[in-house]
C-alpha cells in the first residue's frame, strides 16, 4: 500500500519552519490503518513480545492495536506527572531545554521482550529515554518500530545498537 499518500504536510506546526508529518489521514481510512498496523505487526518477524511501550501521545494510537494482536500487554510512557503510581523518569532533550519521560515502576519485569512504539523517530531522543527507562526495569528492547522516519535527522544514530523498522521513511 502506498502509506506516503496517506501522510499529511503541514507547514510551520508546531511552529515557524517546521513541516509537521500529520498522520489523522491514515487513521482516518479504514483500509490504511489496518494495513498499516498489519505492517508493523510484519515488522517483527515472529519475534517473542512481552510488552509493547507506546510512547506519549501518539504512540498510544498502534501500540495497544500492536499489543492486542500480539497477545502481549501495554505500556503507557507518559511525559512527567501524567502517570498516577510509583515511577521512573528519564530527561531527554528538546530543541530548547529538556523534559522527563515517566514509567510504572512495575510496567515491565525483569526478562521480558518489549516492543517500544511511536508514530515518528525525528531525532530519537525521545526513543533513547523510552530505551532507558525499559532498562532500568530490566526489560530487553527487542525492537523500536515506527510509522515513520525522518532518517534526515540522524535519529537512528541515537538509537544505535537497537533493531529499528519503521513504515515509511524520509
Ligand atoms: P525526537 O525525540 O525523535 O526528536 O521526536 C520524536 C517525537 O516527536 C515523537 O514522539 C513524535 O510523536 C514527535 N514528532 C516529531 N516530529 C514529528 C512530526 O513531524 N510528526 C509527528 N506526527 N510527530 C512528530
Amino acid at each position: 500500500m502506498d502509506f506516503e499518500s496517506y501522510i499529511r504536510d503541514v507547514e510551520d506546526f508546531p511552529k515557524p519552519g517546521v513541516t509537521f508529518k500529520d498522520i489523522t489521514p491514515l487513521l482516518n481510512n479504514p483500509k490504511a490503518l489496518n494495513r498499516a498496523c498489519e505492517s508493523l505487526l510484519s515488522m517483527l518477524q515472529g519475534l517473542p513480545i512481552d510488552k509493547v511501550v507506546g510512547v506519549d501521545s501518539r504512540g498510544f494510537i498502534f501500540a495497544p492495536m500492536l499489543a492486542s494482536k500480539l497477545g502481549a500487554g501495554f505500556v503507557p510512557v507518559r511525559k512527567k506527572g501524567k502517570l498516577p503510581h510509583k515511577t521512573i523518569g528519564e530527561a531527554y532533550s528538546l530543541e530548547y531545554g529538556e523534559d522527563v519521560l515517566e514509567i510504572h515502576m512495575d510496567a515491565i519485569s525483569e526478562g521480558e521482550k518489549v516492543l517500544i512504539h511511536d508514530d515518528v523517530l525525528a531525532t530519537g531522543g525521545t526513543a533513547e529515554a523510552v530505551c532507558k527507562l525499559v532498562e532500568q526495569l530490566g526489560g530487553e528492547v527487542v525492537q523500536c518500530n515506527f510509522l515513520i522516519e525522518l532518517s534526515f535527522l540522524n535519529g537512528s544514530e541515537k538509537l544505535n545498537g537497537y533493531p529499528i523498522k519503521s513504515l515509511l521513511k524520509y
